[in-house]
């Protein structure tokens, strides 16, 4: 028997998942009650975002393939300015975190609905979390006015996500359930659908990284990372995050990437304060989680090492002090010198400790 205590809070969505379920599409618009779609993408997803708008045939009103990486409120403006003059009444999103994040942008200056398609394993669809740039600076503001209402995973959107990109996103989306685990909010609801998003993940992410189209593997990952994206929408992260966000705009570094190698290293720092979680980890990893996730990095061929990416040796120090700056909760305690040590490890591409 469990003594338990926690707080769940869940976000509504409605979710298809599977193969061919693109299809379904102008059913869910007409489920809105709505007439006049306008389908987002990025400039390389135009043509599956035109695809889409095809689908629709005069349920669409056009095609906005301007998203590009970190929300920049220029081009939000834009497409809300796109989306009043076509008199759009919902809004289709195609892609990975970038579409995803232009149409809640979108859908927070016009409270438009939105039915996302994801076709990477960011997870953004299921969070109420969207961060915007401008002027080199990031806000980052949660608000379920940015909840999509509708999420369609078709994991044949999935098939063509080259297998590097695959890896790596399928990486950071662990990281989200990995942190969820141990999260100061952590609650039995969170936990189970974090340690089956994790297990999933990990089994399908070595095949995809081979073999693209699985369809199975495609399918698992795609689950996994819904998982994960309501793991990262419900609890609060802590290090790995951290620790990721300030590498990343320190050095300029590549998200995904990043957090593929970071996740062994800051888990093994985490290790000693979460005995419990390790033995769950255990249990999905089949092995010992933090060298389990470290090889399952170098299954999918992810780089090993900080350096790899272009981070200079002397940044390890400052990017220690700069995970401590603004103090935040972390199940072990923040110590200055055993965090430069994991950041030396994982800039050198060395297994956890
Ligand atoms: P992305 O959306 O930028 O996609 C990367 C590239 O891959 C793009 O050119 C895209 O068009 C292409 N692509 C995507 N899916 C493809 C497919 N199936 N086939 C071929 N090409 C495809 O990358 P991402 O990693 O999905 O998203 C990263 C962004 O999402 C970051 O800005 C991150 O901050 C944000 N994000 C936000 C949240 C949140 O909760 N707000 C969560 C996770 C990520």
């Amino acid at each position: 028997m469990t003594q338990r205590d926690f707080v769940y809070t869940s976000h509504p969505a409605r979710v298809i998942f599977g193969s061919g379920t693109t299809a379904r599409l102008p059913d869910e618009v007409a489920r809105l009650g709505a007439q006049r779609a306008l389908v987002l993408s990025t400039p390389a997803q135009k043509a599956q975002a035109e695809e889409l708008a095809d689908l629709l045939g005069d349920k669409a009103v056009g095609v906005f393939a301007g998203a590009v990486m970190h929300t920049p409120v220029d081009v939000s403006e834009r497409a809300t300015d796109v989306a009043r003059s076509l008199k759009a009444d919902v809004l289709v999103a195609v892609g990975g975190g970038s579409t995803t994040g232009l149409g809640k942008a979108v859908a927070l200056r016009t409270d438009l609905p939105q039915i996302v398609l994801p076709t990477t394993y960011a997870g953004s669809e299921m969070t109420p979390i969207i961060g915007e740039t401008e002027g080199g600076a990031k806000r980052t503001q949660s608000t379920s006015k940015v909840l999509p209402e509708v999420v369609i995973y078709d994991v044949d959107q999935t098939l063509d996500l080259p297998p590097g990109i695959s890896g790596t996103s399928g990486m950071n989306a662990i990281a989200h359930a990995v942190e969820a685990l141990y999260a100061r909010e952590a609650n039995p609801i969170i936990s189970a659908l974090a340690l089956q998003a994790i297990g999933a993940l990990a089994r399908a992410l070595p095949v995809i990284a081979k073999e693209p189209r699985d369809i199975p593997a495609r399918s698992d990952a795609l689950y996994g990372a819904w998982l994960c994206g309501i793991c990262l929408g419900s609890v609060g992260m802590a290090l790995h995050h951290k620790l990721c966000h300030t590498l990343g705009g320190s050095f300029d570094l590549p998200h995904a990437e990043t957090h593929t190698i970071v996740l062994p290293h800051a888990l093994a720092y985490n290790a000693p304060a979460i005995p419990g979680v390790m033995n769950d980890l255990e249990t999905v990893l089949g092995g010992e989680p933090s060298n389990a996730l470290y090889d399952l990095a170098r299954a999918i061929g992810a780089p090993a090492g900080l350096s790899e990416l272009g981070m200079p040796p002397e940044g390890v120090a400052a990017a220690a002090d700069s995970a401590l700056a603004n103090p935040y909760w972390n199940p072990r305690p923040l110590e200055r010198e055993a965090i430069a040590a994991l950041i030396a490890r994982a800039h050198a591409g060395e297994r956890p400790l």
